[in-house]
């Protein structure tokens, strides 16, 4: 396999490695391993019963973070072989990047984010990264999955300075203002295209979205009158996967030659290179790019911010509160192991112990959860 990849790409032999030594795999390689650390970790399976947008009983077709992860990694995967890059890294990174989101999608990462504003914060994002570092409890040597290099520099999209600060290595090129591997930016818009399109599908489903709105939208209506021209007798359902199949395809292809096209002129020799490089060097074109942001505005305006998602984000916002407020206050709430985590934790520490507990929640367990306390 290595004999495929190319120079620039993420390369084990120059990798800087695990945090704590291990004897190589004999089958696998160190990405491979990552990548099925992943599958294996608790984390990634309670990804199955956590909101995508829609609340998991609205319907059992809709994405959950489970499926969504799923979809991302297919799509990097493609891109990552296309441009010779290490594919078992962008699937670890892809499988990875939401295993820290909390239940309830967003409405439920911005509540703890709020409950947490004293204590410094909540954000998904750096929350994957703390899955895989410190909160799996997998191995006898190790807290957490000890995970390459690359795979957690991959997992860490954005973070703040002060964040950044304390992360050490991995926080390092936020404050250098690096780029990461050509592999996590791969992931990092295989995240985008893919929920880009699945909501399409998923707002249509629920009838939130109706097809005359969505033609709106340039980059679906191309490929709509493309699609209606050639099957005019089409129902709407299988139009509409005819047209994100299409919209997928278009997107990533125009990805794939525009990345080439800057890999080309930047030439970088070595991952080095590309971590150095002043700009990211996987892109869309200009012209696919507008077409992108402007659909994920349209579905910020028509589909997120839809009143039906607005009164899920209340009842949301209101259970996420108690569930905080009760466990600060109660650590006995909480199961043994957290009860026990909150009372050594001092200050600042007792409120990331609620943190991770809740974060770490289902939607369904958080529901029951909630319940419990009225109980
Ligand atoms: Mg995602």
């Amino acid at each position: 396999m290595a004999a495929a990849l190319a120079p620039y790409a993420a390369i084990e032999s120059n990798s800087r490695g695990r945090k704590y030594d291990e004897p190589s795999s004999k089958y696998r390689g160190e990405y491979q391993r990552d990548r099925d650390r992943i599958i294996h970790s608790t984390g990634f399976r309670r990804l199955v019963y956590k909101t995508q947008v829609f609340i998991n009983h609205e319907g059992d077709l809709y994405r959950t973070r489970l499926t969504h992860s799923l979809e991302v990694s297919q799509i990097g995967r493609t891109i990552a072989v296309a441009l010779q890059l290490n594919e078992a890294l962008t699937e670890a990174i892809c499988l990875a990047h939401d295993i820290g989101h909390t239940p309830f999608g967003h409405a439920g990462q911005d509540t703890l984010n709020m409950c947490m504003r004293d204590f410094g914060g909540f954000e998904h994002n750096l929350q994957s990264l703390r899955v895989v570092d410190v909160l799996e409890a997998k191995y006898a040597d190790f807290a957490g999955l000890n995970l390459m290099f690359e795979t957690r520099e991959g997992i860490l999209k954005h973070c703040s300075a002060r964040n950044a600060h304390e992360l050490g290595d991995v926080g390092e090129r936020f404050l250098k203002r690096m780029q990461p591997s050509l592999e996590a930016q791969v992931s990092n818009i295989a995240d985008a295209i893919a929920y880009n399109n699945h909501d399409v599908d998923d707002g249509f489903r629920a009838g939130l979205l109706s097809l005359s709105k969505l033609r709106t939208q340039s980059l679906f209506a191309t490929h709509f009158d493309v699609v209606h021209e050639r099957y005019p007798e089409l129902d709407d359902r299988r139009l509409i996967y005819e047209i994100i199949r299409h919209m997928i395809g278009a997107v990533v292809s125009d990805l794939i030659e525009e990345s080439r096209r800057r890999i080309d002129a930047a030439a970088p020799a070595s991952i080095e290179d590309v971590r150095n490089a002043a700009q990211p060097l996987i892109s869309m074109s200009d012209s696919m790019y507008e077409q992108h942001m402007s659909l994920k505005r349209f579905l910020r305006t028509h589909l997120y911010s839809h009143e039906q998602k607005l009164e899920m984000t209340r009842t949301v916002q209101a259970m996420i509160n108690e569930l905080f407020t009760t466990y600060m206050a109660d650590e006995t709430k909480m199961p043994a192991q957290f009860a026990r985590a909150a009372r050594k934790a001092e200050g600042i520490g007792r409120a990331r112990v609620v943190a991770d507990f809740i974060a770490g929640m289902t939607d369904r367990y958080a529901i029951a959860a909630h319940e419990a306390l009225t109980a």
